[in-house]
């Protein structure tokens, strides 16, 4: 049973944001800022690795619209756009979901770690690794 999947089929409540035929939107039930919101498939996927481009483009679309409307209605001067893939990121529900969290200046809501630091080198060497297998995605 997955908590995501009862509640894009409504046999879970939750407090709808949006929806059509292909996604759905409700509030996070831990709001990180007020109006946080997931924007879900309503198709099982579990994570990035296992979504088709076609459906992220849909949800895309909509987390588009929803971050403007969202920002707008709750009169906030940004948001973060947030999607974990897989336990190592923090991803806790196994059902794919882009987050949506209104931020409004300090309030404390922060990214902690502020990066690893590479040589010109390293940059190089990530940079052609990842090159190279994104032309097997093409
Ligand atoms: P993750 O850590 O997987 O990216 O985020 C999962 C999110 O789902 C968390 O922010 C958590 O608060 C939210 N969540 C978990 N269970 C429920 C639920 O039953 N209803 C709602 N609305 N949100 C939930
Ligand atoms: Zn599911």
């Amino acid at each position: 049973m997955c908590i995501f999947c009862e509640i894009a089929k409504k046999s879970i409540p939750s407090y709808k944001i949006y929806e059509d035929v292909d996604c759905y939107a409700f509030l996070d039930l831990a709001q990180a800022g007020v109006g946080h919101t997931l924007v879900i498939p309503k198709q099982h996927v579990k994570n990035i690795y296992e979504l088709d481009e076609a459906t992220a483009g849909k949800l895309f679309e909509v987390t588009c619209r929803l971050a403007k409307a969202i920002s707008k209605a709750m009169n906030v001067e940004g948001c973060n756009i947030l999607n974990n893939n897989g336990s190592v990121a923090g991803q806790e529900v196994e059902h794919f979901h882009i987050h949506i969290i209104p931020r409004v200046a300090n309030d404390g809501n922060t990214f902690a770690f502020k990066g690893h630091h590479l040589t010109e080198e390293q940059f190089k060497e990530v940079k052609e690794k990842i090159t190279s297998i994104l032309k097997e995605y093409n």
